[in-house]
């Protein structure tokens, strides 16, 4: 699945949620999909797992992870339920490692699926529109750090994730 066609999907949940409040209420928008969201001590280096049971998804979050951190996973394990629940997998397990930093040489399927992931949770955190309205609106200047933190703390999104957003976006 191209990244024009998880853009596509997640511009259209978006709009269906009339979600055009930042931060994104991811929390929300996963519940609203019909997905259950608890948290778990899953261990040090886990942060989230998704279970599909009968088409039912269940979302587990490491609440140990900074709250940045669980709110990618939790996009990211939504993302593994809309785009890979018809799979063979029904178990998604996501240790910290996988989520956003992967290897992008690597083209197993499971790694494929990592990255459509990924894709999913940075384009619904940091929709396209509203990242490009907040720096034209504001006339921002992305070679400053600074506005680049603001604009992480403004999407509630870690600084690396939104700069790796605003570098797959060609925004720089
Ligand atoms: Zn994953």
């Amino acid at each position: 699945m191209n990244r024009k066609k998880i853009e596509d999907i997640t511009s259209q949940i978006l709009t269906e949620f009339n979600s055009n409040e930042l931060p994104i209420p991811i929390k929300k928008i996963a519940e609203r999909l019909g997905i259950k969201i608890h948290t778990y001590d899953l261990g040090d280096n886990i942060s989230g797992v998704l279970v599909i049971n009968q088409d039912q998804g269940f979302i587990g979050i490491n609440p140990k992870e900074p709250s940045v951190r669980q709110r990618f996973t939790m996009a990211h394990e939504l993302g593994h339920f809309l785009l890979h629940k018809n799979s063979s997998d029904s178990i998604f397990i996501d240790k910290e490692y996988k989520v956003l930093f992967r290897d992008q040489k690597s083209a197993t399927g499971e790694n494929k699926r990592e990255q459509e992931a990924n894709a999913f949770a940075a384009s619904i955190l940091m929709p396209r529109k509203l990242l490009i309205e907040q720096i034209q609106n504001h006339f921002l200047d992305l070679t400053d750090e600074v506005v680049v933190k603001q604009l992480a703390k403004m999407f509630d999104v870690s600084v690396i994730a939104m700069t790796i957003r605003i570098s797959n976006l060609s925004l720089f």
